[in-house]
Order: structure tokens, then C-alpha cells, then sequence
């Protein structure tokens, strides 16, 4: 079924001009400091989602070239130019990375919005937050702290914080800048080297990336790039022996396996995993400003966000008022060129995650939802869905429980605050909400009881990056990104005692 037509959002004469990076042709992996293909000689295409038009190829790396990135990366890691750099040094390395990435920001906005479909202004606001990563990572070489503890007088006892050696990197096409930034930031910063394996559908930001690090003061093989399916280059570096740890963002299915995996071999790890957030909407919140932010809670990112607050609670009383707000405010989403600075949503990434969420339509028809606004596909060409609002939803529905990482709200209401928070706590997940309110104690209340790792009161998915630790309580994940957490995820303490 479509929407409005069968004008497609992108005309033709939308992309005539796009970065050359992105134009088709074979993109390189990044090994040791050479650009290579796979060692199989086979690429995956590419394709700008907008217009269903063919992008660059990128290699599809498999074990062989897993196995020499790891490589690569063990030998920086031992290397003196590496591990025994004056920390200031290895600061001032992040610096330049922050500063070559901010030259070519608009590039790198450009061929990510091409690549996966996200409005240019997202992607301009990402290219942003990846150097203000960058930059805050670079302070951290000079702080690594040890410690010493209280002894008797011929003993001595002091830590020392040490690098982890190989760091496996592996995330997913919805914001892959921001993710690489987020593990690779704090992996240098700690003196780690680093096999970045990113997602196979939006690979061209990774790969011209590592070109840009060649301009760097970094040791080649420190970061090594290998792009590739999930199944081929993630598993082969998820089990390789020489990685010493795993930073993994996707699924909660993709990360409970390589949980799996890696605990066969005991390597380090952190996921940063799927969500099904709550918005609450409290009867004494600026209502109109809730709709806007509840909105684009589920909205961004044509709702590809791990944070999206797709499950929204309004107090009754204030409902029917609540949501034809939200609905008027949803009419700013409406799917347009993302490389247009005016558009706020674009297309779902993939053919094959445009599938995936239209199928849920039916599956809310099926389990007696109605559908107040949007339930289809937007236009007749590229994989625009339009801003869908589900009411008559109830709990234990496949559309309140499971993440359908598309533009798809479902609306409910509570009666006090304790039935705001059972409602909100009642999902396997745990990643972010968001609440609204001009209540003080209630703001307070809710943020405390609800099970999140990130809450927002009166905004929604403001980040503050690299400086606030992030990620998910339940099956949303383990561990942490940013923050102080960085440092025991990046890191390992020694004790050294010593007789005097
Ligand atoms: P996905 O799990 O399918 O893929 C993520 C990455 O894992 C890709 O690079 C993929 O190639 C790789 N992969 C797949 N199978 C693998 C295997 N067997 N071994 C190793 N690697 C493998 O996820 P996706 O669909 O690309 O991304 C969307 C998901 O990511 C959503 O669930 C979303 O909520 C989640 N996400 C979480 C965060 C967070 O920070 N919590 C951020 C963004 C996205």
C-alpha cells in the first residue's frame, strides 16, 4: 500500500552532485596501513536508500582478512612507536584525528546520508559529535591515574592502568560515526589498537575515514578497518584468538551471540543493544512541547534509533488533547530528500529493514490495533515509510514488545505515577525514556524508578559526548560508553607490590 502518490520524495536531478567517495567504483579496507581489497576479491554493493540507485562497493572481507588485521593490530600494539608514546603524544594523536575528521565533516554528513538514508541535518549534527568524541578522549592519556595503597613500611603497593591489546570493534548502520567514535575514541586514548568492522549496509563514512587517518601522526596498524557481513568478517573477529576484547552496538539478538562466543574465550566486553523506550506524559506537562519531543522521540532517524521512545504513555485526562497535538506535530516528519537541509525524516536504510518493518502493519491489523496516523509506505520509490501512530495497542502485543527500529509510535495512557512506572518497567528492554513534566518531585520519581540507562526530562535524545556514560539497563546491554566507565572498559588494573 502507498501514500500520497506515486511522486517519489528524491527527484532524479537530486543527485548529480555527491561526494566522489560515495560514487560507484571499489572503496579499500584498511590493513597495517595499506588500503586493500578482500583477499577474495569480492565487493557488496552499496545503495543510497532515497533513490534504490547503486552507491561504491566495499570489500567483503572474510576470516583471511580478519586474521591480518588482527595481526596488524597485535604488531602496533607491541610496537614502541604505540605502547611507549609520551601520553601527551598520544593525546595530541586524537587531536588530529578530531581536527582532519571536523575539515571534512560536510563530506563525511554527505556520504552517510547518501549511504543510509539519514536527513543531512542528523548527519551534519553527528559529524559534530564525532569530533567533540575525539577531542574528549584526547585528554584522557595524560590522566591515567594508579593508585597506592596503605602498607606496612618495607612494603611498597602501587596500579597501574594498562591498555587491553586488541580491541574488535562492530556496530550498526543506524549512526555509524558516532558508534565507531564512541569505541574507538576511549580504545586509543588508552593505548589499545583496533580492527573497526563496520555495518555491511553503510560502510563508505568507516572506509573513508581510515584515509583520513593516514594524514594523522598514528602508527599504521594501530586502526585497521575490515568491512564484510556479520556473519563472514563480524564471527571471524568476534572468535579470533588475538582479540582481547569486544565492543559490540545492534541487536539483542546479534549481541546475546557474540555474548556467547566471547565467553568461551573470556575476552572483554561491552553491548550496547536494542530498546523499546517509554515517553511519559504527565497531565501537568507543557503538552504542546511534550508533542514535539515525543515525536521526534520515535521519529528521528525514521525511528532507527536504539533510544527511540516508541512506546508512549499519556496520563488520562489530558489523552485525546495529548495526541492531536502529537499528530499535528508528527506532520513535520513527513519523508523527504534526506541531502534536503529542510527534510527531518528520510528513508529506512535497507530494502530489507523496509520489509521488515511494513510487515508489522499487518501484524498490528492482525492483533486488533488501529492506526491513527501513517501505516504505510511513503511514495513508490526508495524505502520511505510514513510517520505511523498506533493506538488500541495493549500490553503483551508484538508491536509494544518487540523493537520494530522503524517511524512507528504506540500510544497508551496510565492513571498515577505507580502505573506509569509498572507500564514503562514492563519490557525485556532498558535503554533510555523519556518524561514529561513540570513537576519537580515527579520528574525526580520517575527518573529514579524507571529502568534506563539514560533518562531525559522535558527533552529527548540530547547527548553529551563522550562525557556521559551511556548505555542500557535489562537485555539493552552490559556495560558502559563514555563517562568515567570508559576507563575500566578500555583498561586493566595491575597491582605491583613490592619489598623495600
Ligand atoms: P545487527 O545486530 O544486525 O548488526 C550489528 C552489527 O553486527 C553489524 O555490523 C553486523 O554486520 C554485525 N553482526 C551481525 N551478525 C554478527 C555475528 N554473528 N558476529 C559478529 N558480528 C555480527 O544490528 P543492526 O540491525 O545493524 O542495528 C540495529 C540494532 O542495533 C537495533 O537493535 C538497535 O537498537 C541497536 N543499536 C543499539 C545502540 C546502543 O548504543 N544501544 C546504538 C545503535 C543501534
Amino acid at each position: 500500500m502507498t501514500e500520497h502518490g506515486s511522486t517519489p520524495p528524491v527527484a532524479e536531478t537530486a543527485r548529480r552532485d555527491i561526494p566522489a567517495f560515495a560514487r560507484p567504483g571499489d572503496r579499500l579496507m584498511s590493513i597495517g596501513g595499506r588500503r586493500v581489497p578482500a583477499a577474495s576479491g569480492q565487493t557488496l554493493q552499496n545503495v543510497d536508500p532515497a533513490t534504490e540507485s547503486p552507491l561504491a562497493s566495499i570489500p567483503r572481507g572474510g576470516p583471511a582478512d580478519v586474521d591480518a588485521a588482527v595481526r596488524a593490530a597485535q604488531q602496533a600494539f607491541a610496537d614502541p612507536s604505540w605502547s611507549d608514546i609520551d601520553p601527551d603524544e598520544r593525546g595530541r594523536i586524537l587531536i588530529q584525528i578530531a581536527d582532519v575528521f571536523e575539515q571534512h565533516a560536510d563530506e563525511m554528513a554527505t556520504v552517510e546520508s547518501l549511504n543510509m538514508g539519514m536527513p543531512i541535518r542528523m548527519t551534519r549534527f553527528m559529524m559534530a559529535d564525532v569530533v567533540k568524541i575525539f577531542r574528549h578522549a584526547a585528554g584522557w592519556p595524560t590522566k591515567l591515574y594508579g593508585q597506592t595503597a596503605p602498607t606496612p613500611g618495607n612494603r611498597m603497593v602501587y596500579t597501574r592502568r594498562q591498555p587491553l591489546g586488541v580491541v574488535g570493534a562492530i556496530w550498526g548502520w543506524n549512526g555509524p560515526m558516532p558508534q565507531l567514535a564512541l569505541k574507538l575514541a576511549p580504545a586509543l586514548a588508552t593505548g589499545n589498537t583496533a580492527v573497526l568492522k563496520p555495518p555491511e549496509w553503510a560502510s563508505l563514512t568507516t572506509l573513508r575515514f581510515a584515509e583520513l587517518l593516514e594524514s594523522t601522526g598514528l602508527p599504521p596498524g594501530v586502526v585497521n578497518v575490515v568491512t564484510g557481513t556479520g556473519a563472514e568478517a563480524g564471527e571471524a573477529l568476534v572468535r579470533h584468538p588475538g582479540v582481547a576484547k569486544i565492543a559490540f552496538t545492534g541487536s539483542t539478538r546479534t549481541g546475546k551471540h557474540v555474548h556467547e562466543v566471547v565467553s568461551a574465550d573470556l575476552k572483554h566486553l561491552t553491548l550496547e543493544l536494542g530498546g523499546k523506550s517509554p515517553a511519559i506524559v504527565c497531565a501537568d506537562a507543557d503538552l504542546e512541547q511534550a508533542a514535539h519531543g515525543v515525536a521526534a522521540g520515535f521519529l528521528l532517524g525514521s525511528g532507527q534509533a536504539c533510544v527511540a521512545t516508541t512506546r508512549v504513555f499519556v496520563q488520562e485526562g489530558v489523552r485525546e488533547e495529548f495526541t492531536e497535538l502529537l499528530t499535528k506535530a508528527m506532520a513535520a516528519f513527513t519523508p523527504g530528500d534526506p541531502l534536503d537541509p529542510a527534510t527531518l525524516m528520510g528513508p529506512l536504510a535497507h530494502r530489507r529493514h523496509f520489509d521488515r518493518v511494513m510487515s508489522y502493519f499487518d501484524i498490528a491489523a492482525q492483533e486488533g490495533a488501529t492506526v491513527r496516523t501513517g501505516g504505510t509506505r511513503y511514495g513508490d520509490h526508495g524505502w520511505f515509510v510514513a510517520p505511523t501512530l498506533l493506538d488500541d495497542v495493549t500490553p503483551g502485543m508484538r508491536v509494544v514488545e518487540e523493537e520494530i527500529f522503524g517511524p512507528v509510535g504506540a500510544l497508551m495512557s496510565f492513571t498515577d505515577l505507580d502505573d506509569a512506572v509498572a507500564k514503562a518497567n514492563d519490557t525485556e528492554y532498558g535503554l533510555a525514556a523519556s518524561v514529561w513534566t513540570n513537576d519537580l518531585a515527579t520528574a525526580h520519581r520517575l527518573a529514579a524508578e524507571i529502568d534506563a540507562g539514560t533518562v531525559w526530562v522535558n527533552t529527548y535524545g540530547e547527548m553529551t559526548t563522550g562525557s556521559v556514560p551511556f548505555g542500557g539497563f535489562k537485555q539493552s546491554g552490559i556495560g558502559r560508553e563514555g563517562g568515567l566507565e570508559v576507563l575500566d572498559a578500555y583498561t586493566q588494573s595491575k597491582a605491583v607490590l613490592i619489598a623495600l
